[in-house]
C-alpha cells in the first residue's frame, strides 16, 4: 500500500467537512478529503436541497455571532464558486405566545441588536395568506433569514478547494487513524495509508467510530421530509413566502418557500425522533412521521397538503442538551472535530469549517467555543 502525505486530512466531506477542506486549502495547505460515499449523497444529515439559515436563534443567543459569520460566508463563497447558495427570504418562528420559541428568538435579536418585529397572528396570515395558524399564535420575523441550498453548498467548497489543489477521495471511508509520536496522524483506508501534521474529524453520524468518546454522549436518529403538491404555488413562491419554525401540539415543524422542486417541503417533527444506526442503509421515513408531517400540513398550512411527491430520511446527530460539540480529541492536539450538531447545524458550516481550519492552524477560534466543549458534557 502507497503512503502519501498531507498537511491535513479531512475525514468525511459533508457539510462541516467540505467547508473546512475549503478553509485549509485556501490557506495554502495540502488538504486530503475522505468521503464515504459519493459527494452529496443521501445517507447522511445534509441532503435534500435547501437547509433554513435563521439569525434569530431560540437554541441561545450564544450561536447568533457564529451564525452571522456563516450568513457572511455562505454569500462570499457563492460568489467565489459562480453559485447562489444563499437564498434570503425572512424568517419566522411561530409559536404560543409565551411558549417559549418566540421569546427565545426575541431575546437573542435584542442581544445582538438583529432587526425583527413580533407580529400577531393575524398579521402573520396577512402578511402570508398560506399559514392557518392556531389561535394565540404569534410570530418573530427576521429578514435576515432565508435557506441555503445545501447539497451545492458541498459541491461550491469541494470545487474552491480542488481548485486551491485539495485532493478529494469519494468512496474511501477512513477505517481507522492513529496519532503518531512526531504529533502527526496516520489515517487508513482500504486505498492506502496517509500520514499527515492535523486531522479534522467531520463524518457526521458516524463520528463516534472515529472519536469513541463520544459514543456515550451522541446519539442518532432518523428525521422526515417530504415535497407536496400545493394547491397554489403562488403563495409559496420564493419572494412571496419565507422560511419558518412552527411550534404546535403536534410537533415543531419546519417549511421552505418552493426551490428546485415542484412540491411544498415541510420536515418535522423537529423533536418527534426515532433512533437509527448509520450503518443501516435504510433511510425511509416512519409512516408515523410522515403522518404527523401531513397532519401539520393539513391544519396549518392546508393549501399545501396535496398528494407527496417525495420524501425521504436524514440522520440527526443528537448530543445531550442538543448544543454542538467542536473541540479537539482528547489528549490528540492534532485532531479536532465537529459534530452533533442536533438537527440544526448546517446554517453553520461554512463558519465551523473556518473554526475547524482556525483551530487545526493556530489551536485558537475568535469566537467562544466554551458551550461547544466536550468536557460539559458528562461522560
Ligand atoms: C432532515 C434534516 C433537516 C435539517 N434541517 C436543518 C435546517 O433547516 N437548518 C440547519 O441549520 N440544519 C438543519 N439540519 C441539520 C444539518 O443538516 C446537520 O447539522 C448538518 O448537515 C451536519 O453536517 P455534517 O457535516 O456533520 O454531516 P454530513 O453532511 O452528513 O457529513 C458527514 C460526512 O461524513 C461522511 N463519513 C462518515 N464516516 C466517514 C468515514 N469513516 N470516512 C470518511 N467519511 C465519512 C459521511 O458519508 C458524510 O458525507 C437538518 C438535518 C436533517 C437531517
Amino acid at each position: 500500500m502507497s503512503q502519501h502525505s498531507y498537511d491535513v486530512i479531512v475525514a468525511g466531506v459533508g457539510a462541516m467537512g467540505s467547508a473546512s477542506c475549503w478553509h485549509l486549502a485556501q490557506r495554502g495547505l495540502k488538504v486530503l478529503g475522505l468521503e464515504r460515499f459519493d459527494l452529496g449523497h443521501a445517507m447522511g444529515s445534509s441532503h435534500g436541497l435547501t437547509r433554513i439559515i435563521r439569525l434569530a436563534y431560540f437554541e441561545g443567543s450564544h450561536y447568533v455571532p457564529i451564525v452571522k459569520r456563516a450568513h457572511e460566508l455562505w454569500a462570499q463563497t457563492g460568489e467565489q464558486a459562480g453559485m447562489k447558495l444563499l437564498h434570503v427570504t425572512g424568517s419566522l418562528d411561530l409559536a404560543p405566545k409565551g411558549g417559549g420559541p418566540v421569546e427565545s428568538s426575541l431575546q437573542s435579536c435584542l442581544d445582538h441588536g438583529l432587526t425583527h418585529e413580533v407580529l400577531e397572528g393575524s398579521e402573520v396570515t396577512r402578511r402570508f395568506p398560506a399559514f392557518q395558524l392556531p389561535e394565540g399564535h404569534i410570530g418573530l420575523w427576521q429578514p435576515d433569514g432565508g435557506f441555503v441550498a445545501s447539497e451545492k453548498a458541498i459541491y461550491a467548497h469541494v470545487g474552491l478547494a480542488q481548485s486551491h489543489g485539495a485532493e478529494i477521495r469519494t468512496n474511501e471511508p477512513m477505517l481507522d487513524w492513529t496519532p503518531t509520536a512526531q504529533g502527526g496522524v496516520i489515517v487508513r483506508t482500504e486505498r492506502g495509508t496517509y500520514s499527515a501534521g492535523r486531522l479534522v474529524i467531520t463524518s457526521g453520524g458516524w463520528i463516534a467510530d472515529a472519536v469513541p468518546t463520544l459514543k456515550e454522549r451522541v446519539s442518532t436518529v432518523k428525521q422526515a421530509i417530504g415535497w407536496f403538491t400545493t394547491r397554489r404555488p403562488e403563495l409559496f413562491r420564493e419572494g412571496a413566502f419565507p422560511v419558518f419554525i412552527l411550534s404546535a401540539d403536534e410537533g415543531t415543524f419546519y417549511g421552505f418557500p418552493l426551490y428546485e422542486h415542484p412540491g411544498f417541503k415541510l420536515g418535522g417533527p423537529h423533536f418527534g425522533r426515532e433512533p437509527i444506526d448509520p450503518h443501516d442503509q435504510d433511510r425511509t421515513p416512519s409512516e408515523n412521521q410522515i403522518r404527523l408531517i401531513r397532519e401539520c400540513l393539513a391544519r396549518y398550512i392546508p393549501d399545501a397538503a396535496g398528494e407527496p411527491l417525495t420524501v425521504k430520511g436524514c440522520i440527526y446527530t443528537v448530543s445531550p442538551d442538543e448544543d454542538f460539540i467542536i473541540d479537539t480529541v482528547p489528549g490528540v492536539p492534532q485532531a479536532v472535530f465537529a459534530s452533533a450538531c442536533s438537527g440544526h447545524g448546517f446554517k453553520f458550516a461554512s463558519a465551523i469549517g473556518e473554526i475547524l481550519a482556525d483551530l487545526s492552524t493556530s489551536g485558537q477560534s475568535p469566537f467562544d467555543l466554551k458551550p461547544f466543549s466536550l468536557s460539559r458534557l458528562p461522560a
